[in-house]
């Protein structure tokens, strides 16, 4: 059943065979890269990380508006690629990985060199003093990606971490490695200097290795399993990461919302993707007055789907088998404790193995695994709630928050309930665009992760914000240098009662 083999090799380097999770066969090998391997590449990376900052904003940028020529001449030969690793449909894979790689690409070519332009904010109380904060790249960053978004989530990071001035390591997942592989070849063929982008090959060894590698950040996307063991590494090593983990995104459709764009929103942000979308809508909350109409409309909806693996379809297959194992269990114990199905439930008998059909439940409580665990997969379950209250309440009892959507014609009531939802982002009136909205800092709360990426703070995260305080008027001496006396101490203590004990020196401070 598994995609991805080891090759019996009794002598020499570790070998994955990969094969696609449409047809079966086999697409290829990969050599897994050992501990000694990940080192070099650390080492290159970072021989070749002061002559990459020196090229400047301009400079780097070049790099990054040819590989999006390329990308935008070219992305026929990538979609190939992609579908092929993914099984997945053309159209999906233009709206999830090459459109947003065009934007990346542009965006932070464009806007690097202002969001990481050097500050010069006012200094509050030392106004002898100039402050100067200037954004330092911090060297050689590793990359750890998924299977779910094999391109994207590779090339987005490698945008930042490069417009910021660092070399990177990236090593893609080993279930989807030859979408993963595009990342370099766009820069290879955007004549980026050697070096300067390399991608490490593999499955966990070689992951574990770039994290114990020496590398200056970790920027990890993955399981909250894998993300536990990462951060546990990065604490060790003190090396600053990133981890972008799973969520349980919740759905609030309030009794005021526009029924069809909730109901098309739910089947959208649950089946694309054939759910394995980190921001996936996995559990619903509808207002009862609502509920009747709107599971009607989800499930008619939801049937209409084409699943597929050649020409026009919606829905492809599962990419990984062994989530096709989390979604049978979750199914299992659903069913065991009273779930209702009222579409799919049952892997697709016309398709295969792993095709799982889009299913719909209703009649869930938080004592099934479905609600409470990633699923991961095309399941939507619908739960009827009093009111928003409850709803908002039920949203929130999970150990997960990456995302959560809320649906309400009041835009009002929409952004308090947003401000009380435990979870990274919330979109209102849309399915889980937060990764796609360049400007926003994405990240998850709770066990969905730690830290954010995208936007100024995803750039700057890729940065030692480091500030460089210099004196403006050149006194022989301070008058907090030596000596101490009693007499600078009496002066130092009526700086204290007027600065802060006086109306006036608090305003001025
Ligand atoms: P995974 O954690 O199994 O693997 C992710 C990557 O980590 C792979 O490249 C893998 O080879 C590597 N890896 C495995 N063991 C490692 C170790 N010990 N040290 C370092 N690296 C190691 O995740 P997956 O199954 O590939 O991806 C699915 C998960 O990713 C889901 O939970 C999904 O929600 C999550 N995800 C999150 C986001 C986000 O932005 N929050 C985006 C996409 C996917």
């Amino acid at each position: 059943m598994a995609i991805v083999e080891t090759v019996e090799s009794p002598s020499g380097p570790r070998r994955l065979r990969v094969s696609s999770p449409a047809t079966r066969a086999p697409i290829g090998e990969i050599q897994v890269a050992n501990a000694a391997d990940v080192r070099a590449a650390i080492a290159r990376a970072r021989a070749a990380q002061p002559a990459w900052e020196a090229l400047g904003f301009d400079g780097r940028a070049r790099y990054l508006k040819r590989a999006l020529a390329i990308l935008v001449q070219k992305y026929e030969a990538y979609i190939a690629v992609i579908v092929r690793d993914t099984g997945r449909s053309r159209f999906e894979t233009i709206m999830m990985e090459i459109f947003p790689a065009c934007d990346s690409l542009s965006y932070y070519a464009k806007h690097a060199k202002r969001l990481l332009a050097d500050e010069k904010p006012s200094m509050h109380l030392l106004r002898t003093k100039k402050l100067v904060i200037t954004y330092r790249p911090l060297g050689v960053i590793g990359i750890i990606t998924p299977w779910n978004g094999p391109f994207i989530l590779g090339l987005n990071p490698t945008c930042q971490a490069l417009m910021a001035g660092n070399t990177v390591v990236l090593k893609p997942s080993e279930v989807t490695p030859f979408a993963g592989r595009l990342v370099a070849d766009l820069f290879r063929d955007a004549g980026l200097p050697e070096d300067v982008l390399q991608i490490v090959e593999g499955d966990g060894e070689a992951g574990a290795a770039l994290v114990d590698g020496g590398v200056d950040k970790i920027s990890f996307t993955g399981s909250v399993r894998t993300g536990r063991k990462v951060g546990e590494a990065c604490g060790r090593n003190l090396v600053p990461c990133t981890l972008e983990l799973g969520g349980k995104d919740p759905m609030i459709v309030c009794a005021d919302a526009d029924v069809e764009r909730a109901a098309g929103g739910a089947v959208f942000g649950a089946f694309m993707n054939t759910g394995q979308f980190c921001c996936s809508t996995e559990r619903v909350y509808v207002v009862e007055t609502l509920a009747d109409e709107f599971t009607r409309r989800v499930v008619e909806k939801t049937k209409a789907l084409r699943q597929g693996a050649e020409g026009e379809f919606d829905v492809g297959p599962m990419i990984w088998p062994q989530q096709l194992d989390v979604i049978e269990r979750h199914m299992a114990d659903a069913r065991a404790k009273g779930a209702t199905v009222l579409a799919g439930g049952k892997k697709n008998p016309a398709l295969g193995e792993m095709f799982y059909e889009p299913t719909v439940l209703t009649d869930v409580t938080h004592d099934m695994l479905v609600m409470r665990e990633e699923t991961f997969g095309p399941i939507l379950p619908i739960v009827r709630v009093k009111d928003e209250e409850e709803a908002i309440r039920l949203a929130n009892e999970s150990v997960y928050g990456l995302s959560s959507t809320v649906w309400t014609k009041d835009e009002a009531k929409a952004v308090a309930i947003a401000k009380r939802m435990e979870a990274g982002s919330v979109c209102v009136n849309e399915s889980a665009v937060s990764y796609g909205a360049t400007e926003a800092p994405f990240g998850g709360r709770k066990t969905s992760g730690v830290g954010q990426v995208n936007g100024t703070t995803g750039l700057r995260g890729y940065c030692h914000a480091m500030p460089i305080v210099i004196d403006r008027f050149g006194p022989k001496a301070e008058h907090v240098w030596y000596p101490y006396t009693a007499e600078k101490a009496k002066i130092l203590e009526r700086i204290i009662k007027w600065v802060w004990g006086t109306p006036l020196g608090d305003w001025l401070g």
